[in-house]
């Protein structure tokens, strides 16, 4: 079932929501080669401290982080750590917030100082792969035709969606009803109706769209190794069309 939210809702899930914009913002300054991505998450777990929320990844099923940071052939669930940022990498960061009892949840993929024209294209393209599925965001459009129109977008770039991993309804609950694929045919599933909260989330490779679970059991990565990139945004349907809540204003 899909929990619709009321406006004063909604207004609580962007407080969420701006947190992780903000979480994002920081981390983002201090991306550069020689960083460790548990430098990352130290940042990340004091910012959400500061505004008296808490990280809703960290014990998530076990998960041991505030952050899910994805390098490279990563796809997302990374782990935080030593690993050491250099020059030509690329890095999703995955953050989830929750405050007053309302989750908020966003990523972002970012260069590490100069990156390769393919990589950057990459970056590119799954970031417009998700404004061409939130454009879709309308009462009484398809839940399918959000997924339709990354896949499509995302394949015209000679680029591949994962199939394993989607996104999902949000709001008093990190993963709610529905599961909001990017892949499919349009003009399917529910019809989008106001209240509705959906976490939009195209994980786009460069190569295969199939990807492997590394031995610690969280990291996804790419079958072939070739990168991977993610943005994310939690946005509410609304009278108008949408409403992205993971915006820093
Ligand atoms: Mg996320
Ligand atoms: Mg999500």
């Amino acid at each position: 079932m899909v929990e619709m939210k009321s406006d004063s809702e909604i207004a609580q899930m962007r407080e969420a929501g701006k947190i992780v914009a903000e979480v994002l913002a920081r981390v983002e300054e201090k991306i550069k080669p020689g960083i460790t991505t548990g430098e990352l998450d130290r940042l990340a777990d004091e910012t959400i401290a500061a505004r008296g929320a808490q990280p809703a990844f960290k014990g998530y099923r076990g998960f041991p982080a505030t952050l899910c940071t994805s390098v490279n052939e990563q796809v997302v669930h990374g782990i935080p750590g030593t690993r050491v940022l250099t020059e030509g990498d690329i890095i999703s960061i995955d953050c989830g917030v929750l405050l007053n009892g309302f989750y908020g949840d966003a990523a972002k993929t970012f260069a590490v100082g100069q990156i390769s024209e393919d990589k950057q294209n990459l970056l590119t393209v799954t970031e417009q792969s998700l404004m061409m599925g939130i454009s879709k965001v309308a009462i009484g459009n398809r839940l399918s035709d959000i997924s339709a129109a990354i896949q499509i977008y995302v394949e015209e770039k000679g680029m591949s969606v994962v199939r394993d991993y989607t996104g999902h309804g949000i709001g008093r609950q990190l993963h709610e009803s529905p599961e909001v694929r990017n892949f499919g045919r349009p003009g399917r599933g529910p019809r989008l109706e106001k209240g509705m909260v959906l976490a939009i989330e195209p994980m786009v490779n460069l190569g295969v769209y199939q990807v492997n679970i590394e031995r610690d059991k969280w990291t996804v990565i790419t079958k072939d190794r070739m990168p991977s990139a993610h943005f994310e945004h939690t946005v509410a349907v609304t009278e108008n069309g949408y409403d992205i809540l993971t915006l820093l204003e």
